[in-house]
């Protein structure tokens, strides 16, 4: 097959066989959030590229290297988005949710586009559930966003993450310590990888975060931002930490921790797994303070994180974590001849408006044909209606997992298919309580 007939390389087809589970993580995301009090936004895919550029930070890996930025037909720079804060917060700004009651609590889930190299839980393409909560400055609120991220995470039965969490400082405390920092890189500078060379001046912080192997050895020694931090930033963090005990969450405080994005202040924060691979960071969030006042908005505090989706499949899947099951179709209607063909056609449209997902034959298949299509539908339950069915205005409805058979009248048939949905969920109650046993 030629290249254009496949994929893009970093990009995924979730084919219809999965699209479910999908669709149970984004729920489970939507309402643990909205348990929170926040509610979902949802904004353009693409953005003028200033406000990633300007906003994520010019010397991050994603603005350096990885977005993807073209011009419009109108001669515009456009980015598609490598994360969803920068244009919530653009969003927030210019539709004046800021200047009401805060705070303002939004959540999101989309596609995010980052030129990056494709490996296991690292896409070009790659979708991320996030949150964002705007005017609270309390250590409470960080605390109450860890324990969101906490929570979505074991609402989807994952339990076995380690929470690791850090306090970057503020600008100005991050002086004396980005001073630090440059004194020790540049004693060990023939060590450092070509890229964190480049950082050592712009952005030092930034090697903290690289993934050579050297580079993350010789940061294990460096100066910690912690012992740097100013007073009211040490009082932040000691407040988040009197939070995190008090609601029972535990976690461990890994200084190297910086986030890979400029505009955090204060605390940072991972969840991380031992079962993924190298791409072992689930979800990533912290406080942004002067962001909302740098991209025109407001001077108020902000804070939140983003877990992506596809390295949390991985996690669910590596670790076996159940699904709930794919919901089924009710039934398949069957039919012989021209006027049951039409009968079928009716009353599927009738099951329908009751609620019912029905089934029948739309491309002139012969019976064995339809029962074989029926059988691969999964539908719960098959009929067939001939002349014999249209006369007697009744028709046998078959369960397609067990076998048995019951008769319905098919002038009445949405109540009736109803109560035989009924009696068999009371079965399956049943067998459940007894095996429970
Ligand atoms: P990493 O250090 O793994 O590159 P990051 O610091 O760039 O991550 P963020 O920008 O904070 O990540 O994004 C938050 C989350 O989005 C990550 O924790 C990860 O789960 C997910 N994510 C980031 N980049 C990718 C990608 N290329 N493919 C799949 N998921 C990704
Ligand atoms: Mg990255």
């Amino acid at each position: 097959m030629s290249e254009i007939n496949h994929a893009i390389k970093g990009t995924a087809d979730i084919l219809p066989d999965r699209v479910y589970k999908y669709q149970y993580i984004e729920k489970v995301m939507l309402e643990t959030a909205f348990n929170f009090g926040f509610k979902e936004i949802r904004v353009p895919v693409f953005e003028h590229t200033e406000v990633f550029s300007r906003n994520v930070g010019e010397t991050t890996d994603v603005v350096q290297k990885e977005m993807y930025t073209f011009s419009d037909k109108g001669g515009r720079s456009l980015t598609l988005r490598p994360e969803l804060t920068a244009g919530t917060v653009r969003s927030m700004i210019e539709h004046g949710l800021l200047s009401g009651i805060l705070p303002q609590k939004v959540c999101y889930i989309g596609g995010c586009y980052r030129y990056e190299k494709p490996q296991a839980g690292r896409m070009r393409e790659f979708h991320q559930f996030g949150v964002e909560c705007f005017g609270a400055a309390s250590p409470a609120a960080d605390a109450e966003i860890i324990s969101l991220a906490s929570s979505v995470l074991k609402n989807l039965g994952v339990n076995n993450l380690r929470l690791e969490i850090n306090s970057i400082g503020c600008p100005e405390c991050r002086k004396d310590y980005q001073k630090a920092l440059k004194d020790y890189f540049y004693a060990n500078i023939d060590q450092l990888c070509d890229t964190c060379k480049e950082r050592l001046e712009r952005n030092p912080m930034r090697i903290l975060d690289c993934k050579s192997p050297v580079c993350s050895k010789l940061a294990l020694n460096a100066p910690k931002v912690t012992d740097y931090l100013c007073e009211d930033c040490k009082t932040h963090f000691e407040g988040v930490k009197s939070y995190l005990d008090a609601i029972g969450l535990d976690f461990k405080v890994n200084p190297n921790i910086v986030r890979g994005l400029d505009y955090y202040s204060k605390t940072v924060f991972e969840f991380i797994s031992g079962d993924i691979g190298a791409q072992s960071t689930v979800c990533g969030g912290g406080r942004y303070d002067g962001l909302v006042s740098k991209m025109g908005g407001q001077d108020i505090p902000a804070l939140g994180f983003a877990i992506g989706i596809e390295r949390l499949m991985l996690l669910l899947e590596n670790n076996a974590v159940p699904f709930p099951e794919e919901k089924k179709f009710d039934i398949y209607i069957g039919s012989m001849g021209e006027s049951a063909r039409l009968k079928a056609a009716q009353l599927c449209s009738e099951l329908r408006k009751e609620g019912f997902s029905a089934l029948t034959d739309i491309s002139e298949k012969g019976l064995k044909a339809q029962m074989k299509y029926a059988d691969k539908s999964g539908a719960l339950y098959s009929t067939v209606i001939g002349e014999n069915e249209l006369s007697a205005d009744k028709a046998i409805i078959k369960n397609m997992l067990t076998g048995e058979l019951s008769e319905v009248t098919l002038s009445n048939i949405s109540n009736e298919l109803l109560e035989i949905k009924n009696k068999q969920a009371l079965l399956n109650l049943e067998n459940s309580i007894e095996g429970a046993f």
